[in-house]
């Protein structure tokens, strides 16, 4: 950490200008602001000069040393904040939840934590970090170190489960993203899902901006961009076809479980599931269900009980979906940050029903104007995955 106290009660911080740590280390003893402990300047050549606790400490706001990479971080994002005009407090202490933001900040009436995250948690406290900060009208700001971005392959990420806790979203459009921050290269990164095949991996768009030359809306609305183009449309068709392979392996899978009653009741299985489902769609992050599980269950349980040319909303899906959602049939991920992410979900993938053909949007809801054929075979399967995913991945649908 960068700030302690002295004998004498001052909060000394090693970032404050003008700043002198020979200085600073005339004023020793040093306390931690949190739990008093005595902690001692740290003036090393690897990491940057920083305090630490002087025995082994129960602290929550240390648990482990810090790296110099958190260190790093905390230090530009000090800098940049303080360069474009506010006032931020380091390592500020909030005793009524008992934790320790990276940095504090208000910006046009609304206080904003910002944690810059290094090292791996747990789900559980990613989430209880949050929900604590929202409990005193404190926005968090997740911002990841870029080391924890893991790339595999062209436009394909892999994203630990409790990093997607951070995602925010655009006003504007209701875009997501996640926000990372490299330290030595003084850059953002932001992380735009753009789908969603499995829940280790997924397809995204990544651009870069310069800290310095950013403003803070980046961070609190995220920035404006355009999409990248798709180059993971044969990926996909070849994730179907890992979909319709796999399908033996339902044990123990609630979601999988429940849609093999569901493909019975048509006297058929999980590998003829419809090639209209299975589709990469905004917002699909937040089902952990993979997605050709709820889009099926959207053609054969949802509409069969429509007849055709039968006007319906949006509202009335997602009534008949929350159910399979409060049981943990179909399971979700917890995303603070988003405004009805589910609706999203289930809104973009009626529209992507609609530019096949199977839907037809009157302006007051949907009518459906085509029935779902189930594939007889796996040949058939592949046929009509092939000639949708032409339909779809080449005529700006996932736009
Ligand atoms: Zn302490």
């Amino acid at each position: 950490m960068f700030t302690a106290i002295t004998k004498s009660g001052q909060i000394i911080s090693l970032l404050s200008r003008p700043h002198d740590p020979f200085l600073v280390d005339d004023k020793s003893p040093f306390f931690c602001p949190a739990c008093s402990e005595r902690v001692v300047l740290k003036k090393g050549t690897i990491r940057r000069w920083h305090f630490a606790h002087q025995n082994k400490t129960n602290c929550f706001s240390q648990s482990e040393p810090e790296t110099e990479e958190h260190l790093h971080g905390k230090s530009v994002l000090y800098e940049w904040l303080t360069t474009k005009g506010f006032s931020p407090i380091l390592e500020a202490f909030l005793p009524s939840i008992n934790r320790k933001a990276d940095l504090l900040f208000t910006w046009k009436t609304q206080t904003f934590a910002l944690e810059f995250q290094c090292s791996s948690i747990s789900t559980e406290e990613a989430l209880q970090r949050s929900s604590d900060y929202l409990s005193i009208e404190v926005m968090p700001i997740w911002i990841y170190s870029l080391q924890r971005l893991r790339q595999k392959g062209k436009g394909r990420f892999s994203v630990q489960s409790f990093e997607w806790t951070g995602l925010r979203e655009r006003n504007i459009d209701s875009r997501h993203a996640l926000i990372y921050l490299c330290p030595a290269a003084a850059s953002f990164y932001y992380l735009f899902p753009r789908a969603m095949p499995s829940a280790s991996f997924l397809y995204a768009d990544v651009y870069s901006l310069p800290v310095f030359d950013s403003p803070v809306e980046h961070i609190v609305n995220l920035p404006p961009t355009v999409n990248g183009p798709v180059v993971w449309n044969s990926d996909w068709l070849h994730q179907k076809k890992t979909w319709r392979f796999s399908s033996s392996q339902w044990r123990g899978k609630p979601d999988k479980t429940y849609i093999r009653q569901v493909f019975a009741g048509y006297r058929s299985d999980l590998p003829f599931f419809p090639a209209e489902a299975g589709w990469p769609i905004l917002s699909m992050e937040i089902f952990r269900t993979p997605p050709y599980i709820w889009q099926s269950w959207l053609l054969l349980c949802f509409l069969p009980k429509l007849p055709l040319y039968q006007r319906f909303s949006l509202r009335m899906v997602i009534e008949a979906l929350e159910p399979l959602l409060y049981d943990n049939t179909f399971m979700i991920r917890d995303l603070p940050f988003l405004s009805s992410p589910i609706e999203k979900a289930v809104y973009f993938y009626l529209e992507l029903l609609k530019h096949i053909g199977i839907l037809t949007n009157t302006g007051s809801g949907w009518k459906k104007i085509n029935n779902i054929i189930l594939p007889l075979s796996l040949e058939d399967a592949f046929h009509m995955d092939k000639k949708w995913s032409s339909n779809i991945f080449y005529k700006g649908t996932l736009d």
